[in-house]
């Protein structure tokens, strides 16, 4: 009966699903013949030298309690999770570029995803040292379920201002609804001369 062609007789081998079709087989055929049962059996070695088998052995303890970590890490990922993913992509043809009016630009992509069945209103909004704006100010879109947009976005900046070179930059999407706390932040870097 075994469905990997193992010959049980010469013992437990590794080809071992444990599917135990070779018990029950064993077993219907000793009651049979009126023999004993249990003669291919999963047991311990304590219980066949007639000894008390521990259930709470040490091992059994740590797998439950990596069980249970794993669990709770699992289900705080879960409550934690933001429906929305932004990913941040910098104009690579171009590091900067000055303007006429002697400011200088970047540009980027936004690839923003909303990993939510249902539509929400967004507002993009820039955290970044003084002296650096959203060139669109702060753009507000709607995503319906499952929509992803890219959006275009150029921060621009004062070359006179300390601060504004190679500055770390946040953009920030968050929902525009009241009383949510959807909201992802991603990194990225404003190029100056
Ligand atoms: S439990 Fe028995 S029948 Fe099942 S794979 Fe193992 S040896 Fe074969």
């Amino acid at each position: 009966v075994c469905p990997t062609g193992i010959d049980i007789r010469d013992g437990l081998q590794y080809e071992c699903i444990t599917c135990a079709a070779c018990v029950d087989a064993c077993d219907q055929v000793m009651a049979r013949i009126g023999r004993p049962r249990g003669l291919i059996d999963y047991t311990t070695e304590n219980t066949l030298n007639g000894r008390r088998s521990r259930v709470l052995r040490p091992r059994l303890i740590g797998y439950g309690l990596v069980m249970v970590l794993m669990m709770g890490w699992f289900a705080a990922g879960l409550v934690q999770r933001v429906p929305l993913q932004v990913d941040v992509l910098r104009d690579r043809n171009q590091l900067y570029r000055l303007t006429a009016d002697g400011r200088i630009e970047n540009s980027y992509r936004l690839e923003i995803l909303n990993k939510d069945q249902q539509s929400h209103d967004y507002r993009l909004s820039l955290e970044a040292p003084a002296g650096l704006t959203l060139v669109q100010g702060n753009p507000t879109f709607t995503l319906a379920g499952g929509e992803h947009r890219s959006l275009p976005v150029t921060v621009s900046g004062d070359p006179y201002a300390g601060e504004v070179h190679s500055a770390t930059v946040r953009f920030r999407v968050r929902s525009s609804e009241p009383r949510s706390t959807m909201e992802t932040t991603h990194e990225a870097r404003f190029i100056a001369p």
